[in-house]
This record gives C-alpha cells, structure tokens and sequence, in this order.
C-alpha cells in the first residue's frame, strides 16, 4: 500500500512538474468507496489523510470515530447526496463535493446552521450534459454558485466526472473556465485513468481509488445514496 501511494504520488508530482505547476498544488484524495477497513488502515499508516467516499452510510462505517487517532483526517463526499443525509453529510464531512441543486444547497445551509458551524462545498457540474448523471448543466452553474454562497456556503470550487467515452481534457477546460469567471480556485477532476490530464488543465484535487488500492468489485452506480 505506501508503495501503491509512493507511486501515485510521484505521478502527481511529475505531471504537476510538466505543467509547470508545483507538485504541492496537487491534493491526492484516495477514494475509499468499497474497501476494506484493513485498506483504510494501511492508507493512513501511510502517511495518507485526504480521503473520498460516495456514500454516507459507507463513510460512516468507515471513518466514525478515526479523528480521535488522526485529527488531520480530511474526507470529502464525493458522491450524490439526498436532502435527507444533509444533516449526517455535514457532521461528517470535511467537503461536500455534489452540490448539484437549489434544494440541496437549501438543505446543506439548514445543516450548517443547525451545526453551528460553516459548510464548505464544490459545485459539481455535469460538463458532458448526460441525462443520467448527477451535476448541475453548465450554463445554470454560475447561478447555483451565486445561490450556494447567498445561503451561507463557503463554496471553494467546482467538481466534474467527464463522460466515460469522451476524451476528458475539453471536459476539465470548460470546468476550469466556469472556476475562472466565478473566481474559485479549486478544481475537483481527475480519477485513475486520467488525473494526469486533470493536472495539466489545473486541477488542485484528484479523485484516486483503484490506482491505489486496486480495482473495485462492487460496480458503480448512479443511485443517490
Ligand atoms: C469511484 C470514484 C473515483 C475513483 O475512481 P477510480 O477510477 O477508481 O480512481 C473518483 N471520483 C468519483 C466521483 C468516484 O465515484
């Protein structure tokens, strides 16, 4: 496992490098979705300590708990959220990534207040507009950003999961372009197969699973958790 992360991360810092970017400009966030507590364990003996789930339920049965051994523990949801779990997302969650809609954001902000305590978020966008995935459409993000940071949000960036049969780079450019007008720095884009790209299009957290931990047995799936 160091040696799986060892390796990744010198990827990182290379294609950071290419790009004339700086290699800790880079976050690896090691998607934990699927594995076994005995992975999670390794990860963090590692030196890991960013990690992303997409499900509440899962991260939960994961990670309750492990900030009393590591309080530097960062996790980020990276998958759909239901109005419902705003509540658990939020007590949980360091970074809700799948802000996709008005409701949720409406949802996350009663949260927070509850919680006492300030909520940050990524807007996911859905660059490749398909029908059956989560994200906002492109030309409505700036207006989900806008009503995200009127509700209280601390909105930091945006996220995207490019269509699977389409090249990724025009995919993390037109990201990259609705970040820049609307003056957010972080770029949530990139997984296994091309987080090397991700970088070269300025993206400041890549979404890391089976190149760490090998390929996952359960399959993917689109329904909100
Ligand atoms: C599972 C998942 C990843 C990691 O995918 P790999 O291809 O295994 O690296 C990244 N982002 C999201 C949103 C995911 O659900």
């Amino acid at each position: 496992m160091a040696d799986r992360i060892a390796a990744v991360r010198r990827r990182v810092a290379e294609a950071a490098r290419t790009a004339v970017r700086e290699p800790d400009d880079v976050v690896l966030t090691a998607v934990t979705k699927t594995q076994s507590d005995e992975a999670l364990l390794e990860a963090l003996a590692a030196g890991q300590r960013v990690f992303g789930e997409n499900r509440v339920q899962e991260a939960q049965a994961h990670w309750t708990g492990r900030r009393g051994d590591h309080p530097d523990l960062e996790l980020r949801l990276i998958g759909p959220l239901q109005t419902n779990k705003a509540a658990d997302a939020v007590a949980l969650f360091d970074v809700i990534e799948t802000l996709d809609r008005p409701k949720l954001a409406e949802a996350l902000a009663a949260a927070a207040d509850k919680a006492g305590r300030a909520v940050r978020v990524l807007i996911q966008v859905n660059t490749g507009a398909e029908p059956q995935k989560a994200g906002i459409l492109p030309e409505q993000a700036d207006a989900l950003i806008r009503h995200a940071r009127d509700r209280g949000l601390i909105v930091e960036g945006l996220m995207c999961i490019p269509p699977a049969d389409e090249a990724a780079g025009p995919h993390f450019a037109l990201l990259r372009k609705i970040a820049r007008r609307n003056g957010l720095k972080v770029l949530s884009m990139g997984m296994s197969g091309d987080f090397e790209t991700a970088i070269r299009f300025g993206a400041t957290h890549v979404r890391v699973g089976s190149a760490l931990f090998g390929e996952r047995k359960r399959p993917e799936t689109s329904s909100r958790d």
